[in-house]
């Protein structure tokens, strides 16, 4: 396994009091050195226009890489971009292109990308709740169009839904996008009807669900679906803002339902992908819910996850 990150990450300023901060990406990263000391980590590349443009438009790009000179510029209620944004937005993107070049290279079989700002908010065309470009979707386009792969499964177990990766790949057959989020929360999408070309499995759970509600989704609807899809490659948006301490979100999860879910997606792709997945850091926002998610979830891709706790 294979760790992702780069400095220019935490120069993404959104200004005093943004949940969004430089101190998440620092937390993690200081957790899972100090769990996993063992682990190599690499310095993530720059993403090229041409790999960002697989995904977003022209007008998006100009946004995002044209910052304020200083201070804080606000591109939706939620969203800023500061004089270091462009760097860290490009070096996120690049950790996740990079990953997945390594697993599909068989030089590791896992990656886990601790970036930021995250991403599957973002669509084509607007950065939106704190996300500037989808990290992950870049990165299922560079798996498709550089590996040709025919099937690549985005799964995205953050408190929120993903319309921004679900929007760009709704239309696009050979990419399953699977999400459980809490339902009638930012933003606002995601509904179990909203099925795209039959590529999308959205499962809302209402609020102050538990792990136990968690793992009954996942258990009966999602994995079977994701089983069937038999993925070439299992990307992760991996948010830890489901944890009952965190403060955007009302659900009841807790570091080893994170863990639990993370080694199910690593044995799917066991079985139908050679064990490449990459995951992609996302939300979460309670920092040291944040820390304890983290570690249980690189813990579960190192393959030494506590063992899954029964649900009843
Ligand atoms: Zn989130």
């Amino acid at each position: 396994m294979l760790g992702y990150t780069h400095p220019a990450c935490l120069d993404h300023d959104t200004g005093a009091g943004h949940p969004e901060c430089a101190e998440r990406l620092g937390a993690v990263l200081e957790a899972v050195h100090a769990a996993f000391p063992a682990l190599e980590w690499i310095e993530a590349p720059r993403a090229t226009r041409g790999q960002l443009l697989r995904v977003h438009d022209e007008r998006l790009l100009a946004t995002v890489l044209s910052p304020p000179l200083a201070g804080t510029m606000r591109l939706d209620p939620d969203t800023l971009l500061s004089p270091g944004s462009p760097e860290a937005a490009l070096r996120a993107v690049g950790a996740g292109i990079a990953a997945t070049e390594a697993v599909m290279h068989g030089e590791t079989d896992a990656a886990f990308c601790a970036v930021r700002p995250p991403g599957h908010h973002a669509t084509a065309d607007a950065a939106m709740g704190f996300c500037l470009f989808d990290n992950i979707a870049v990165a299922a386009a560079h798996a498709l169009e550089r590996f040709g792969l025919a099937r690549v499964a985005i799964a995205d177990f953050d408190v929120h839904h993903g319309n921004g990766t679900q929007a760009i790949f709704e239309h696009d057959p050979r990419v399953l996008y699977l999400s459980s989020h809490q339902a009638d929360l930012y933003p606002w999408s995601g509904a179990a009807n909203e099925r795209g070309a039959g590529n999308l499995v959205n499962l809302p759970l209402p609020a102050g669900s538990g792990g136990e509600a968690f793992r009954q989704a996942w258990r009966e609807h999602l994995l079977p679906a994701l089983d069937a899809f038999a993925p070439q490659l299992v990307l992760v948006s991996a948010g830890f803002d489901g944890d009952r301490r965190d403060p955007l979100a009302q659900l009841a999860l807790d570091p080893s339902d994170f863990a639990w879910i993370t080694t199910e997606l690593a044995r799917l792709a066991s079985r139908h992908a050679c064990g490449r997945i990459v995951s992609m850091l996302e939300g979460g926002y309670d920092l040291q819910a944040l820390r304890e998610g983290a570690v249980a979830h690189v813990a579960a891709l190192l393959g030494d996850g506590a063992p899954a706790r029964t649900a009843g």
